[in-house]
């Protein structure tokens, strides 16, 4: 059992990232009391159910207070009206900190007039599954997985270097970068990937009855790929597109032209373009598998 890095947690939603991380914390004994605030009854009781929360509210300031590290668990679209919400009940000297897929968005929206001597430090684990809720969440889930923190500038060290260790403790590689970089990173990385997944699978879902079963059937051709990335929670990425909105529109404006390029060599009939195209892509993936992210 790890030492108690945290006497008191309070986690604001109890979803797969949630969960997975109360699950961690209580298996290895990080935290010393979990509390859980959620949208609804039914998760809080199965937080309790589950056995990793110690104490459930549906009052967010009640879960928060005396709460040594704050975690904001739920899609970053509910993050403004959490931060203002909360305020005023954060201990001084306590963490306040996230799990979002974008970070741009929540050092405004989360640091917005935080009291003095509360210490943000946004984090994003670079980890997830298709699926939601508190049932979905698994205490391995970071590990191997990165981890970013945004601290913004002028930020204490010792918080960030605290949740740095926790985050290390879950398993993750952590790395600490700058809120706008890491918007863009992602914008390329996990949404644009996810805006062509939602496109594919919108396409197919538009096609005439009997082509679609085809699809189904034959869906293992590459399609099946595509539907578990576009099953994610809509909320969730509703919520991401609508606060990176600025790094997506950049990358779709690359990846239209890029597309449109690959468009015309097909019509030429290029061989050799597209040959170099796909030669290229195989070296990416031989990457990622060499970086232990397949
Ligand atoms: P999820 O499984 O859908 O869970 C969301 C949780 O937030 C639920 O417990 C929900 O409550 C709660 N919630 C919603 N609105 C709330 C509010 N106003 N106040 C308090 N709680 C509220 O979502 P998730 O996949 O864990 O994602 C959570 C966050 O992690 C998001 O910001 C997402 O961007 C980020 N993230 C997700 C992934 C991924 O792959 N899923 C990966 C990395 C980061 P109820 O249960 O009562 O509805």
């Amino acid at each position: 059992m790890a030492e108690v890095m945290f006497k008191r947690v309070a986690l604001i939603g109890i979803g797969l990232i949630g969960s997975s991380l109360a699950r961690r914390m209580k298996r290895d004994g990080l935290a010393g009391h979990i509390a859980v605030n959620a949208r609804s009854q039914a998760s809080l009781d199965t937080s309790m159910k589950l056995g990793f929360a110690d104490s459930v509210s549906l009052d967010p300031c009640e879960v928060v207070k005396d709460a040594d590290l704050v975690v904001v668990c739920s899609p970053v679209g509910t993050y403004a009206a959490i931060g203002e919400t909360i305020k005023g009940a954060l201990k001084k000297g306590a963490i306040l900190s996230d799990v979002g897929s974008v970070k741009e968005a929540v050092v405004r929206d989360l640091g917005a007039s935080l009291p003095d001597g509360v210490h943000l430090v946004p984090a994003h684990p670079v980890a997830g599954t298709e699926f939601s809720g508190p049932e979905a969440g698994f205490p391995e889930l970071f590990e191997q997985r990165w981890c970013i923190l945004t601290p913004p500038t002028g930020t204490d060290a010792a918080a960030t270097a605290k949740m740095r260790s926790l985050w290390e403790q879950c398993g993750s590689n952590v790395e600490v970068m700058e809120a706008h970089h890491h918007d863009q990173v992602m914008a390329m990385t996990s949404h644009l990937p996810h805006l062509i997944s939602f496109t594919i699978v919108g396409t197919a879902t538009d096609l005439e009855q009997s082509l679609q079963n085809e699809v189904i059937k034959f869906s293992a051709g590459g399609f099946r790929d595509f539907t578990r990335i576009a099953a994610s929670d809509p909320t969730m990425w509703r919520d991401i597109f609508l606060n990176n909105k600025e790094a997506v529109l950049e990358i779709l404006q690359r990846f239209t032209e890029d597309l449109t390029a690959l468009q015309r060599s097909i019509r030429r009939g290029e061989g050799d373009v597209l040959f170099d195209k796909f030669t290229r892509s195989r070296a990416i993936r031989r990457g990622v598998i060499d970086a232990k992210q397949a």
